[in-house]
């Protein structure tokens, strides 16, 4: 590891954020340099503090530490992330003999200099023990290849010698942070501090010093693991998978998703469900296709912060049955559930506490032939999970080469898994309605089912767009995720009108989520010309974009749905057409009551399954300068000399042939598909209009 220090960058640090003063700005250069390296902290881990002044409102100048606080990353921290604390005061602390974590937060929010600023770490303590002015940590990995041991802190000396103290596994907080302040005052020339099975510290007077140091120790343990790796043992593959692992994978997912999805008891949001993040580096195809998966996968994590987003222990699937894997998955998942309930009832029984017990899911499923399969309750946490795993399957087949992996017991998971302060944390902020859902939405790039995908992302879900356009697909998927986040959203190119186009939409879908639960049948085109006038071709290409199109999508929606047994929503976008069909529109008008009927039909024999067929029946939506319709690009024309008008009047005349004189958009469409989905009313077989009010639409 390379230290990427650059005085030219770190001057430029200084100058942007001279405002929070040079402690400060220079303190943003180098967190962001070591969280900027993913083998040394992920997602939120680690913490860096320096210490200098604070002038208060009185013009007083008073000693202050600057310490990371949480909801910040260490690879985007800017000066509002390193809230000030009163840093004489938090030094006074070390003189109790003990203090509750609750009361050690409590006491941290109360002594900082800005009310409205985040919580401080809760190693803030240990920062401020500690006299040096720059204090860097991080959970690196090459540090926890050598702790997690059974000989690790022999093995810690002997790679650094009298460099650093060792301190022995303690949970961050206040005892943590005075066991710290007392190795080092053993050996005060120490460069840093090695916390078994958690990670490293390092300090220094300058910014640039505690961060080279970190960079110089973590680089002894890499030539230490690279040499006896080059020695070691090597995982042996014994497995030999039927399938390449794209090809497995959506087999798994949704059989999986099923499984996973925790009943609720509520008949009106009856499960909820997790989204798949699926991972087959070579790294890992190795790991999961090896003799000793089951001796490394079931032993614990890393450090025990990892508990939270990975539970302790992984799901692992041995000798999977491709053929015919629901039962097989069906038993794992069982005794996954029956094997965490009696760790939690155990170990509340042994320590005598009361605590709220989380779901017994797992998060991490290991597949041989398939991969990592890491769950969450949003892509984002998902792939959360799967980046510590990674970071876990690298560290544990590199210290199998190189001796025997030790992980901390199940007591101390436990209490970083139920521990107060996390505990605190829950029912605290209410999901989204389609939180952990998971949408396709097919003619996606265009007006309605843009706004449609746009909707459902509102909403919680996770969404597939399909389009036949590859670029305005893409153009639209840009500006969705440029909004709501990568993870809201994957493009995939496909033609409703070809079976196998379909089929690979929805293993897609399987692959990047899991599966699927609310599937909205949009992509149509139109075509108006008088009937005499009506070519056969147009004829056809109209039947198979809007009935066989819509047919294969609802067939595979079917298909995956009830693989995963959890119910769900077909919403297919109809037309008012079907009520008060149009002259010259036949080709049109025609398909889309071939729809209404599918979907009745549909409706019938998917309710038994929990799945939901409704139809929405919009009319004339037009898009707008962003999300322009090709639909009424192509058939405007004709369409407007059909009703006798020019072109640009057409918008202004279907606006006022409806009572409300409505604009009607693919907002309102969206709006009706989130209706739906998130089963406001006991309803399948509907249609909805949704056109302004036309009166010769009404049901008769
Ligand atoms: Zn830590």
């Amino acid at each position: 590891m390379e230290s990427r220090y650059s005085d030219e960058k770190a001057a430029a640090f200084l100058d942007r954020f001279a405002s929070a003063g040079e402690d400060v700005a220079m303190r943003v250069y180098t967190s962001q340099l070591i969280g900027g390296d993913a083998d040394l902290v992920m997602h939120g881990g680690g913490n860096t503090s320096v210490k200098g002044e604070f002038k208060n409102i009185l013009g007083e100048t008073v000693p202050a530490i600057f310490v990371k606080g949480s909801g910040w990353n260490l690879d985007s921290i800017e000066p509002p992330g390193l809230p000030g604390l009163d840093l004489e005061y938090l030094k006074k602390l070390r003189a109790l003999d003990t203090l509750s974590d609750e009361e050690m937060v409590s006491q941290l929010r109360t002594h900082l200099f800005d009310a409205s600023a985040p919580n401080p770490s809760v190693e803030t303590l240990l920062h401020a023990f500690l006299p040096h002015k720059f204090i860097d940590h991080s959970h690196a990995d090459a540090i926890l290849a050598i702790t997690n041991r059974p000989n690790g802190e022999e093995l810690v000396r002997e790679i650094f010698g009298e460099r650093v103290g060792i301190v022995r596994y303690v949970m961050p907080g206040f005892e943590l942070a005075k066991v710290c302040a007392e190795v080092y005052e053993q050996n005060e020339n120490v460069e840093g501090l090695v916390l078994l099975k958690h990670g490293l510290f390092t300090f220094g007077a300058t910014g640039r010093e505690s961060y080279e140091r970190h960079i110089e120790l973590v680089s002894l343990a890499e030539d230490w693991l690279r040499e006896e790796k080059a020695k070691g043992r090597r995982l042996k593959e014994t497995f030999d998978a039927p399938d390449p692992p794209e090809a497995l994978a959506p087999e798994i997912a949704p059989l999986l998703r099923g499984l996973l999805a925790e009943a609720t008891g509520d008949p009106d949001a009856p499960y909820k469900r997790m989204v798949l993040e699926w991972r087959d580096s070579d790294e890992i195809l190795d790991f999961v296709n090896s003799a000793e998966l089951a001796t490394l996968a079931l032993t614990g994590p890393l450090t025990p912060d990892h508990v939270i987003r990975t539970k302790a222990l992984p799901l692992v699937l041995f000798a999977p049955e491709f053929d015919d894997p629901a039962e097989q998955l069906g038993h794992a998942v069982t005794a996954y559930r029956r094997a965490y309930d009696s760790y939690f009832k155990s170990m509340i029984y042994q320590k005598g506490v009361e605590r709220v017990r989380l779901d017994d899911f797992p998060r991490i499923v290991l597949v041989p032939g398939v991969g990592l399969m890491a769950w969450g309750e949003s892509k984002k946490a998902a792939r959360i999970a799967a980046d510590i795993y990674e970071h876990t399957i690298r560290v544990k087949t590199l210290v199998y080469a190189t001796g025997e992996y030790e992980s901390l017991p199940e007591s101390d998971l436990f209490d970083v898994e139920y521990w107060p302060l996390e505990q605190a944390k829950l029912g605290k902020s209410k999901p989204k309605p389609l939180q952990g859902q998971v949408a396709v939405v097919t003619g996606a790039a265009g007006a309605i089912g843009s706004a449609v995908a746009q909707s459902l992302i509102e909403a919680g879900a996770h969404v597939v767009l399909s389009d036949v356009n590859a670029e305005r697909l893409e153009a639209t998927c840009e500006a969705l995720g440029a909004k709501y986040g990568r993870d809201s959203r994957r493009g995939v190119v496909s033609d409703v009108t070809d079976e196998r186009s379909v089929e690979a939409l929805f293993d897609e879908a399987a692959r990047q989520f899991g599966g699927v639960d609310i599937v909205v049948p949009n992509a149509g085109i139109a075509h108006s010309r008088p009937l005499e006038e009506l070519d056969t071709d147009d004829w056809q290409r109209v039947m198979d974009v809007n009935v066989k199109g819509y047919f294969l999508v609802m067939r595979e929606a079917a298909r995956l749905m009830k693989k995963q047994g959890t119910g769900g929503h077909i919403i297919a976008i109809g037309s008012k057409n079907v009520m008060a069909p149009g002259a010259e529109f036949s080709a049109y008008s025609a398909s889309k009551a071939a729809v209404h009927q599918l979907a009745k039909v549909s409706a019938m024999e998917l309710a038994k399954d929990g799945i939901r067929v409704n139809v929405l029946a919009p009319d004339a939506v037009f898009g707008d300068d962003k999300n322009p319709s090709g639909l009424w690009d192509e058939v405007g024309p004709d369409r407007a000399k059909a009703h006798g008008i020019e072109f640009k009047q057409l918008e202004e005349h279907y606006r006022n042939r409806n009572l409300l004189h409505a604009r009607v958009t693919g907002r309102h469409v969206g709006n009706a598909v989130v209706f739906f989905a998130t089963n406001q009313t006991p309803t399948t077989g509907a249609t909805l209009p949704i056109d302004g009010g036309i009166a010769n639409a009404f049901p008769r």
